[in-house]
């Protein structure tokens, strides 16, 4: 049978597309390579606006009842240990990528979406115009459309040939779980601590745990020794605020999660006419903690297009327009920013500088966490057209 949509990925912003899209009326196919659950590199840390989407998919008292430990405060702080604590504008939610791919899978299942865990998509074959041919698992699936969830970097990108992968970036991250006694001090707030050659945050998770989630100059792990400890110990926690917190917790998680080449560079929303959405079609710096939530932001603004496009209602150039212009709009100005204060974030003086202009002008940090949300860039004509709050059905 023919799909209306095959969508490569069941991360964030695969599974809220497959289950708007299904919602809609649409035939889906969502091809996970990974089982659920499984843990996945990520800081954690679900912005404000992430609940917005999780109101609308419909999932909101589901996300709560998984344990997401609420966030209402943001310390800062220079690589010497001095720090500034804020306010956040709205609640921020804490909730590990075990539950919350696992959750929106299952949700995205429930509304008749084709969910395929344990499967990889190898080839795409095809255009808007004449449809695709896609290569699932050991199947090839015909579809009108296919959506490109797969993550910030991908080998479907190597064979579409995509730009940016001919820069190279020199990040590596990492991310453990952890307990113990300074957990307490962590609970309601997200920590960023600048270091020498890095940053790494601290955010709490369900049953009081604390996900730590740092990001460094591949240098920084080579010099410290090759391993995520040695870089933790010998260049993260040189900040004396991130080692006093590390110091009361022990890692409970078997062992890190890692990946390498964190690519920030612009990316195109479309190649080879596959659609992109979520990291695919452009990654915001780590430390704006903005991922998930622009993650669902994509799937909320493609899926009433690429429904219209679905109902014979856009041409393929116009959904392609009308999809790019809104991209453009809604992210364009917090992915500079991003960009930014992740280079601000590797520079001890301009961290210091940082961390100093928002202690004595506060209002400027303000300014940074809501223009990193977003809060500047969205224009009335341009706001996420969603379907309508869906009960929760599970
Ligand atoms: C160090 C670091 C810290 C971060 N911290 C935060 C944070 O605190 N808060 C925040 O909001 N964001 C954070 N982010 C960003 C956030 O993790 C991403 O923006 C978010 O996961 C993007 O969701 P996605 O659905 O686009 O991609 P992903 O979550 O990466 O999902 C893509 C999925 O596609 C699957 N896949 C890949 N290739 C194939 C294939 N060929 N076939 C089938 N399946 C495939 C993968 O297995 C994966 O499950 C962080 C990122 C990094 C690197």
């Amino acid at each position: 049978m023919p799909y209306d949509a095959v969508i490569i990925g069941g991360g964030l912003a695969g599974c809220s597309t497959a289950l708007q899209l299904a919602r809609r009326g649409h035939a889906v196919l969502l091809a996970e390579q990974s089982t659920y659950p499984r843990h996945k590199l990520c800081g954690e840390f679900l912005s404000p606006e992430a609940q917005s989407s999780f109101r609308r998919l419909g999932v909101l008292e589901a996300v709560h009842e998984a344990g997401a430990s609420p966030i209402d405060q943001a310390v800062l702080t220079a690589p010497s240990g001095t720090g500034t604590e804020h306010a956040l504008p709205d609640t921020a939610l804490g909730l590990s990528r075990y539950e919350l791919d696992r959750l929106l899978f299952r949700r995205a299942c429930g509304a008749g979406v084709d969910g395929r865990p344990g499967t990889r998509v190898t080839d795409v074959q095809g255009s808007l115009n004449d449809g695709f041919a896609v290569t699932v698992g050991a199947e090839t699936v015909e579809a009108r459309l296919v959506i490109g969830a797969y993550g910030r970097r991908g080998t479907l990108d190597r064979h579409l040939d995509r730009p940016f992968l001919d820069q190279r970036t020199p990040y590596v991250a990492f991310k453990a779980h952890y307990a113990g006694a300074a957990a307490a001090q962590v609970q309601n707030t997200i920590e960023l601590h600048s270091a020498p050659g890095g940053y790494c945050g601290l955010s709490p998770v369900e049953g009081t745990r604390v996900n730590a989630c740092w990001i460094g100059h591949t240098d920084a792990l080579k010099e410290a020794g090759g391993t995520p400890e040695a870089m933790l110990d010998k260049r993260l926690r040189q900040n004396p605020a991130l080692d006093t917190r590390l110091g009361g917790l022990t890692r409970v998680s078997d062992q890190f999660e890692a990946v390498s080449q964190v690519p920030l560079m612009p990316k195109s929303r479309f190649a080879g006419g596959i659609c992109m959405v979520g990291d695919s079609a452009g990654m915001i710096a780590p430390l704006c903690g903005d991922g998930m939530a622009m993650a669902l932001q994509t799937a909320d603004l493609v899926s009433p297009l690429a429904s219209t496009f679905l109902e014979g209602r856009h041409s393929p150039s116009s959904f392609r327009e009308k999809y790019e212009e809104a991209w453009t709009d809604t992210f364009g100005t917090r992915m500079r920013l991003g960009r930014w204060i992740h280079t601000a974030a590797f520079r001890p003086g301009a961290a210091r500088l940082l961390v100093r202009s928002c202690r004595v002008v506060p209002p400027l940090a303000r300014w940074l966490i809501r223009t990193t949300r977003g809060h500047r860039a969205q224009r009335p004509g341009h706001r996420a057209t969603a379907p309508p709050p869906a009960a929760d059905d599970r």
